[in-house]
């Protein structure tokens, strides 16, 4: 029995219908794919984003670590042009304390503790030891000697003043004339400054400025050649006594040498030598007792007004 046109058309308007509901659930599957497609790429953009975040924020701290190490770096290849300028600063207040000191307008003493003939392996670490426990500087007088390279570097590490006692100390051959001794002294300025970089100004006469004179030579002459090579030199005020005194004295004694006679001075100098072993354990109380007495101990430098040029 052949359909009537109506149920026809129905047959097809339920075709169509059907067909409209089959693209709608498509079409929904297909955003509802897309939306989720989308929301977990949204996810991973965020995820990547935070990842780039914590790399950025690292590699800024990295960079701030360089920067510093950078500048850590130039500060060491500055340093020896920062220790002089430090010591520069120091040096000139050490020539103002001492000139305050000389005039009676300060409320300390000045005390320059002086080393003759060394460097010595044995023994001079050891007055290096005790002058870095109890903080103080003082002035070695260096002959020209080998081996003992480290040393000389310790002393100026420490802020020690390295002044000339001649290459050789060879009293009878250095004194024979004005030419000699001043070439021996050179010649140790330069073994100083080749090792260390320090140019020395201050000097002290092996056996004290006296001996230019008992060996038969012009004093005032001499003293104007040391003067033309931008040298001073200083004596001693007081000494423990090490340098050919007495040998039965004791430690104790050897501080007595000094301490009993220096209370009556504003600036003194004191000789010492850094081979001497009673002098090595005298020399804690030394300073102790010299502190005391209200002194101040410092390095020389050739505008302290105690080197006279
Ligand atoms: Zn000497």
């Amino acid at each position: 029995m052949a359909k009537t046109k109506q149920e026809t058309r129905r047959s097809t308007q339920i075709i169509i219908a059907i067909s409209i509901a089959i693209i709608c659930l498509l079409l929904s599957g297909i955003s509802i794919y897309f939306y989720l497609s989308l929301k977990g790429l949204n996810e991973e953009i965020i995820k990547h984003k935070e990842d780039l975040n914590i790399i950025n924020e690292t590699l800024n701290e990295k960079q701030t670590n360089l920067d510093s190490l950078i500048q850590t770096k130039e500060d060491l290849d500055n340093i020896e042009s920062k220790i002089d300028e430090i010591k520069s600063i120091y040096f000139t207040n050490a020539v103002k304390a001492e000139e305050l000191a000389r005039s009676g307008q300060a409320n300390f003493k000045v005390c320059y503790l002086t080393f003759d003939d060394g460097p010595y392996s044995k023994t001079t670490p050891g007055f290096l030891d005790v002058l870095e426990e109890y903080d103080v500087q003082a002035t070695f007088f260096c002959l020209e000697k080998e081996g003992v390279d480290d040393i000389y570097k310790r002393e100026k590490m420490n802020c020690h003043t390295i002044a000339n006692h001649t290459a050789s100390h060879a009293i009878s051959y250095i004194y024979s004339n004005i030419d000699l001794f001043i070439n021996d002294l050179l010649e140790n300025r330069k073994f100083i400054e080749d090792l260390l970089g320090i140019k020395t100004d201050v000097m002290r006469f092996p056996g004290g400025s006296p001996q230019v004179s008992y060996s038969g030579l012009n004093s005032a002459a001499m003293v104007e050649r040391l003067r033309e090579i931008g040298y001073g030199y200083i004596d001693w005020t007081l000494t423990t006594g090490d340098g050919g005194g007495p040998t039965y004295l004791t430690p104790e004694q050897f501080m007595h040498n000094v301490t009993d006679y220096s209370s009556e001075f504003d600036v003194i100098s004191v000789l010492m030598h850094d081979y001497s072993t009673n002098t090595l354990i005298c020399l804690p109380d030394m300073i102790e007792e010299l502190t005391a007495q209200g002194y101040i101990f410092l390095p020389l430098s050739y505008d302290a007004p105690i080197v006279r040029k």
